[in-house]
């Protein structure tokens, strides 16, 4: 019987070795986070807010009469110690809607200097997207390029060229963006190609770790009531386009299932931290 029971041990031992070198002696470990520096978000004032009379932002006559309370936004981007602006707002000369805090005095409160700023997205050539670029001229602009086929034309029409100086005259350095751009390459900050509001017209996505997916309209939409309709403002260079741009937009979103940000909209102010928080 001790002869059998040791047999048995044997048997089992060995089986238990062979197991171990056929087979991984432990379960692959589980993913871990996304690889990459620290990825982080926040909105910035970029204008004072004001109740729009948003009648034109329809070409069917279904916004006559309507207001709508406006804000203008910009985003910082924080991927390690490198940062993309998104937008730059209205010019501190821009009368009532300009900033009460200029964007240089607003990142001076988490310590960034302007020179620190790489890349300057932006999502059109309208003035109160470019109204304080001048002021970041060591920063890489990034701009769809239908918008700088238009802002660089001898007689650009709805943009004031001058708020792009440094990098029409300046030596300052530019990449137009003919369709999507990875921004920091690897994957998780991506300009999207929308053009219809005007013809280099781009949103952006930004892939967060805790709060996951975001998606920055730009001026795809400008409030809810047209996100929601596909309503077309009669001010936009094309229609079609922009019906396309919308609905390759909220394809993304619900397949992402991302937080979307119409950066015109009060209502969604509060879907981000107010720099100098960030959400990550
Ligand atoms: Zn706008």
């Amino acid at each position: 019987m001790k002869r059998i029971v040791n047999l048995s041990a044997l048997v089992a031992a060995t089986l238990a070795i062979s197991a171990c070198v056929q087979t991984p002696s432990a379960p692959t470990p589980p993913a871990t986070a996304p690889a990459g520096p620290e990825l982080s978000l926040s909105r910035l004032e970029c204008g004072t807010g004001i109740t729009n009379d948003v009648g034109r932002f329809s070409d069917t006559y279904a916004m006559d009469g309507k207001k709508v309370p406006f804000v203008f936004s910009c985003y910082l981007i924080q991927r390690g110690d490198e940062y993309l602006l998104w937008d730059s707002g209205h010019a501190m000369t821009a009368g009532a809607p300009a900033p009460k805090v200029s964007l240089v005095d607003q990142l001076a409160q988490r310590g960034i200097r302007p020179e620190q700023i790489k890349f300057l997205g932006i999502s059109h050539y309208h003035n109160d997207h470019i109204g304080q670029a001048a002021s970041f001229p060591q920063a890489t602009l990034l701009i769809g390029k239908g918008d700088w086929d238009v802002v660089s034309s001898p007689k650009p029409v709805g943009t004031n060229p001058a708020f792009l100086a440094p990098w029409l005259t300046g030596g300052s350095k530019l990449e137009t963006v003919p369709l999507d751009k990875d921004v920091f390459g690897d994957g998780r900050v991506i300009m999207l190609t929308t053009p219809g509001h005007t013809p280099g017209h781009h949103s952006l996505l930004v892939k967060l770790k805790d709060t996951g997916p975001v998606l920055l309209t730009g001026d795809l939409a400008h409030f809810h009531e047209n996100y929601e309709t596909n309503g077309v403002p009669s001010f936009n260079t094309n229609r079609a386009e922009t019906l396309a741009s919308l609905d390759r937009f909220k394809k993304i979103a619900a397949q992402l299932k991302a937080t979307v940000v119409l950066q015109h909209d009060a209502r969604d102010v509060g879907k981000l931290p107010a720099f100098p928080a960030a959400a990550k």
